[in-house]
């Protein structure tokens, strides 16, 4: 018992010690960006049925297992991902995020991801990445698998915007599916926004976004807001690369343009 609890004193001095060692500069960087986070209502747990994944006969197939020839980096480079010998494409960690050569406005996107069956992480480190309609509106793929986080950015989420209606996250390692319906916003020719942009989400077959408005570009640190754009611009993947377990995995992804 005795040697238990110098076990765990130890353990604390260590922490302590750890954290009093954290860049004063980077610690004000967080505090900075935890006044946007939101920890409540937290969704109710939702289990999903199966879904029906197939492309449509008029869809376009961004990747289908075969190649990542619609998709550049976005310095317009070959894409830094890998296709495994299953025809998944793998988040390359620090190889950056990865866009379409096309650019597309409104559409109806399909797109499965899975989070890595081995927990590493937790909250915002652990299977991390994002969908980004037209380069700047961030559907947040997260683990939300029993993964306490701040709610407006669990998966599901518009990323520190609108939190997800319920959540309907399979487990870690299992293959998961967002259908989206995107509406794109529309700017005056003199950049003032007319109309915001919107989402529909389906998290597994199940709604979680109901026709939201958009607040603005996606941002980790203060308030959203609008930058006028073009009608139509790239859709983006995510490498969160920078921090812990965030080797996400995507197949099946085919878009409709509206
Ligand atoms: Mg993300």
């Amino acid at each position: 018992m005795k040697k238990k609890l110098i076990a765990l004193l130890v353990c604390m001095a260590v922490t302590q010690s750890l954290i009093a060692q954290k860049d004063p500069k980077q610690d004000s960087i967080f505090r900075e960006a935890a006044k946007t986070e939101e920890w409540k209502p937290v969704p109710v747990k939702v289990t999903p049925g199966q879904t029906n994944s197939d492309a449509p006969s008029d869809a376009i197939i961004l990747f289908n297992g075969t190649d990542t020839k619609s998709w550049q980096k976005t310095d317009g480079t070959e894409p830094g991902w890998k296709i495994d010998a299953q025809g998944v494409l793998n988040v390359v960690k620090g190889s950056g995020s990865i866009q379409t050569k096309e650019a597309f406005g409104s559409c109806q996107l399909h797109i499965e991801w899975k989070s890595p069956a081995e927990i590493a992480g937790e909250g915002q480190t652990r299977g991390n990445s994002g969908v980004y309609l037209m380069g700047r509106y961030e559907l947040q793929i997260l683990d939300a698998y029993n993964n306490p986080t701040y709610v407006n950015g669990q998966a599901g989420s518009i990323y520190k915007q609108h939190i997800p209606l319920v959540n309907a996250a399979k487990k870690p390692g299992e293959w998961q599916s967002y259908d989206v319906v995107f509406t794109a916003p529309v700017f005056s020719a003199n950049g003032a926004l007319q109309d915001s942009a919107r989402f529909t989400v389906f998290h597994n077959g199940v709604l979680i976004q109901n026709n939201v408005k958009v607040k603005g570009n996606v941002e980790w640190i203060g308030l959203p807001s609008y930058k006028a754009h073009k009608s139509k611009e790239q859709l983006m993947l995510q490498d969160h690369g920078f921090d812990g377990g965030n080797p996400v995995a995507f197949r099946n992804i085919w878009i409709r343009p509206l």
